[in-house]
């Protein structure tokens, strides 16, 4: 059996370096940062004196993937869970608050549900699941309502970071899915309280560590060299790495990233889309958000979402390239007005902050980009693709870079049943080249 070079250690990579180490493949994760993790990290801030996330991170307990691959490298308290699922929301503009609170007969409660929506206007949801492949989130739920502007709006920015005149009704319906039509057991929010890197990056790199596996961090893979069907060897900080005969290439880097390195596979390489920006702002003291929950959503103003964690306020904008182009004082005053606003402390001076624009956070998810999306393996025999951009059936999220990093190593370790089958020593086993893998 042969190495397996995984190229980037964001989950998606991290994800497939687990499932292949525990299958007992030799694996080697090549890391251009100097800390694995990606686009889901923490880092130590020294103005505010505290360590804090690129972006807060929400994900929910149908995540099934994700929490997989946390209880794989013994980690399943990394999370906490906020149950019963809540989702407090304020309106910025009106001053009116309201809890979704999903689960059981919920959407014949007024309390439960978005105030001005009826029962049936939820029913709409149902449309995303069944959606053309070129319909947007617009198409598919009607841009009109209370429920528009105060739910599906709202989701689809921060699940898909990008307008729902933009991104991928399907996508978005793939969340749906395995969340809220799933009951309340599978949308609770699940929060990283001590950072992305303690709660989902640092676990799984000493479970690798323990087992084996190779992480070189600060290195970085510069080229794929191609002969014929295969890829011959890697390009290390400029040093020639042959690879052996039985050895695979996982390629998971971003969409960007991946389309440079391999020009004649992905000819059109998958754009980068919208900026998600943070704002960290270090309180006198911890303090609680309106709702009383760990986090607040935001309507009518620039703020997405507030999250808490002791001290540390922490604001998200998605879909947020305008305010990614302003000067960082500007933003921090900005996203302050709408905090203070929300604090009922409007007039105030924003305390020391830290300000974190992501530009390219997540690849563009246009329906003509979803839609084309790569599966796992490709036209080369012994390169498999992951990532979040990848054809694994959800948007860019936590749950789509695990998930993509479970089909890529399905493919590592199908393949070479496929190589038999193909030299037909085992027809009944040969597989489809359609769906994700
Ligand atoms: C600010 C922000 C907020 C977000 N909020 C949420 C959220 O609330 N919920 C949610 O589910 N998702 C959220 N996401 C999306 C989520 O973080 C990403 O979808 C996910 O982390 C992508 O993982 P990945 O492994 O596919 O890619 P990446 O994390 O980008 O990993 C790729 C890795 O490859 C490395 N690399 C690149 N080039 C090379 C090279 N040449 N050689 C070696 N290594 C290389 C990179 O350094 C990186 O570590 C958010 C993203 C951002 C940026």
């Amino acid at each position: 059996m042969g190495t397996v070079h995984i190229v980037g250690a964001g989950l998606a990579g991290l994800s497939a370096a687990v499932r292949l180490t525990e299958a007992g493949r030799r694996v080697i994760l090549y890391e251009s940062a100097p800390q694995a993790g990606g686009r889901c990290r923490s880092f130590y801030d020294a103005t505010l004196d505290r360590v804090v996330d690129n972006g807060s991170h929400l994900a929910l307990s149908g995540n099934r993937s994700l929490l997989g691959y946390l209880e794989r490298v013994g980690a399943s308290e990394a999370l906490s869970e906020l149950r019963p699922a809540a989702f407090p929301f304020l309106d910025l503009g009106s001053g009116e608050r309201w809890c979704l609170r999903p689960g059981g007969l919920w959407l014949f409660d007024k309390a439960r549900r978005v105030p001005g929506s009826r029962p049936a206007d939820y029913l709409a949801a149902l449309r995303t699941l069944t959606a053309r492949p070129e319909a947007a989130v617009a198409d598919a739920l009607p841009p009109d309502g209370a429920l528009y502007e105060r739910l599906w709006r709202p989701l689809a920015v921060s699940v898909m970071n990008g307008a729902p005149e933009r991104v991928s009704a399907r996508l978005f319906g793939a969340v749906l899915r395995e969340t809220l039509l799933r009951g309340e057991a599978a949308c609770r929010p699940l929060f990283a309280e001590k950072g992305l890197s303690a709660a989902l990056v640092d676990p799984a790199v000493a479970w690798l560590m323990r087992h084996g596996a190779d992480l070189r961090t600060g290195t970085r893979v510069d080229g794929l060299e191609r002969a014929g069907d295969r890829v011959a060897a890697l390009s290390v900080d400029g040093e020639r790495i042959p690879l052996g005969s039985e050895d695979t290439v996982v390629l998971a880097v971003p969409a960007w990233i991946a389309g440079r390195l391999l020009p004649d596979v992905l000819p059109v390489p998958p754009a980068a889309g919208r900026a998600i920006v943070n704002a960290h702002f270090r309180l006198p003291a911890p303090i609680d958000l309106p709702g009383g929950l760990p986090f607040l959503g935001l309507v009518g103003g620039t703020a997405d979402w507030l999250f808490r964690r002791g001290d540390v306020l922490s604001v998200t904008v998605s879909d947020a390239d305008a305010l990614a182009g302003q000067p960082a004082e500007t933003v921090a005053a900005t996203l302050w007005r709408d905090v203070a606003k929300a604090l009922g402390t409007a007039g105030t001076a924003p305390p020391p902050h830290r300000i974190v624009k992501e530009r390219r956070a997540t690849p563009d998810q246009s329906p003509v980009h979803a839609a084309n999306r790569p599966g796992a393996r490709t036209e080369l025999e012994n390169l498999v693709l992951a990532g979040d951009w990848t054809n694994m059936g959800l948007p860019a999220t936590l749950e789509g870079a695990v998930r993509s990093g479970e089909f890529a190593a399905r493919a590592v370790l199908t393949a070479r049943i496929t190589t038999f089958s193909r030299l037909g020593l085992f027809p009944a086993f040969t597989l489809p080249r359609r769906g994700p893998i």
